[in-house]
């Protein structure tokens, strides 16, 4: 069985992880957090990173940063990982579910200003697939009503967007707070690990606090003040620097994974002749303002009597595919508090989206078999 994912080592992590160890010190913020904190701080222009323990540590940092009251209302999209939600529901803020795009399964952009209200604090947008969500109608609904905006860039690395005047903006650098993740599952990886972007000034001294279980030992550990306490909430957001030793690895093989990914993702794209529509599935659409990352290759099919049927054909050949989420309104944990209307989109992509396997050693030849096994679906049934 050829799998949907299958974690990839890129050469170094091991010589990493003894340099680590054998440097003496292997609790959070060593030798390699500091070279992954210059990494992405100097590629992508970020103005403060953070490693965290994973990118639902960096949303629930996050969540804490804005400062949420009881009943604050935080705008989302329902087409999403739970953490995305979850981090908010855990400081009290009500969640106000947004549908999709018609074209992609991105929060729908233009239905986010009908949503404010006198009890709206942040708009969190979620970069499915790392394609990017139309950022400047995003940030102008936030600038006009004075609201935070939070990037779950958790698959979104490398990716881009292009804002009006033309200008390629790294996802991530855009809203006030990002998070990105290095699940075995995303492009690059540690296993479990996650990042905290923080663009905004304001936010950068307390991140610090929150990351250090409330206390200000970042300070204390570089000499700016001579002993350290408790100041604020916090937790143990920090990873070990083992992980860090891995990641930077991986990270210095970036432009290397992300051709790999792409050029795979391309070989879906012709193999399944995305360019003329048969009308029997959708491939991915990137506007005009994203790029694509390899993230994720997925179709979107017409139901999902015809989703189930693709992917059981695919498992008989010996390919693994996915379905993605489940609209978090509907879930069994929100659905009894869910007052919104129908996220018609939201629904559509449950139902009809389906992914196929994507990962760095996935060979051309299995890409075209996993082709040729749905073509020959369609061949079949439209005869
Ligand atoms: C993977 C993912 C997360 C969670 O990342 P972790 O690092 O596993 O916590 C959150 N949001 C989205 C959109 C994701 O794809």
């Amino acid at each position: 069985m050829v799998p949907f994912n299958k974690p990839f080592l890129s050469g170094k992590e091991l010589d990493y992880i003894k340099e680590s160890v054998l440097s003496g010190k292997i609790s959070g913020d060593g030798i390699f957090t500091k070279k992954v904190h210059n990494f992405f701080e100097q590629q992508y222009s970020f103005r403060k990173c953070l490693l965290t323990t994973s990118c639902t540590d960096a949303l629930e940092m996050a969540a804490i940063l804005i400062d949420l009251k009881e009943g604050d209302e935080v705008i989302m999209p329902s087409y999403t990982f739970v953490s995305t939600a979850n981090a908010f529901v855990l400081r009290g803020a009500t969640i106000v579910f947004a549908d999709s795009r018609p074209d992609h399964p991105g929060i729908d952009e233009a239905q986010i200003e009908s949503l404010v209200t006198p009890k709206t604090k942040a708009i969190v947008v979620v970069h499915y697939a790392g394609v990017a969500c139309d950022m400047d109608v995003v940030m102008d609904v936030a600038n006009r009503y004075g609201l935070f905006v939070i990037e779950d860039a958790a698959q979104a690395i490398d990716s881009y967007y292009t804002n009006k005047n033309g200008v390629r903006q790294p996802l991530g650098s855009i809203g006030h707070l990002s998070a990105f993740s290095f699940h075995e599952t995303k492009n690059i990886i540690s296993g479990e690990g996650g990042l905290l972007v923080i663009n905004d000034e304001r936010f950068i001294h307390r991140a610090e606090i929150i990351r250090e279980k409330g206390t200000n030992r970042s300070a204390f550990f570089r000499g700016e003040i001579d002993k350290y306490g408790w100041v604020d909430i916090g937790s143990s957001f920090l990873p070990s620097d083992i992980v860090a030793a891995f990641l930077y690895a991986q990270l210095e093989n970036l432009e290397h994974i992300q051709a790999r990914r792409r050029k795979l993702w391309d070989l879906y794209q012709a193999g399944l002749k995305c360019g003329d529509s048969s009308g029997n599935y959708k491939c991915p659409n990137i506007p005009d303002f994203a790029c694509n990352n390899g993230h994720m290759f997925y179709l979107v099919f017409d139901s999902l009597a015809t989703r189930t049927a693709v992917l059981q054909k695919l498992r008989a050949d010996g390919f693994h595919s996915v379905f993605h989420y489940i609209s978090l309104h509907k879930s069994e944990f929100f659905k009894d508090q869910y007052t919104g209307g129908e996220l018609k989109y939201s629904d559509h992509y449950t139902d009809c989206l389906l992914r196929l396997p994507l990962f760095y050693e996935l060979t051309e030849e299995q890409v075209q078999g996993v082709c040729a096994s749905i073509t020959s679906y369609f061949d079949k049934s439209n005869n």
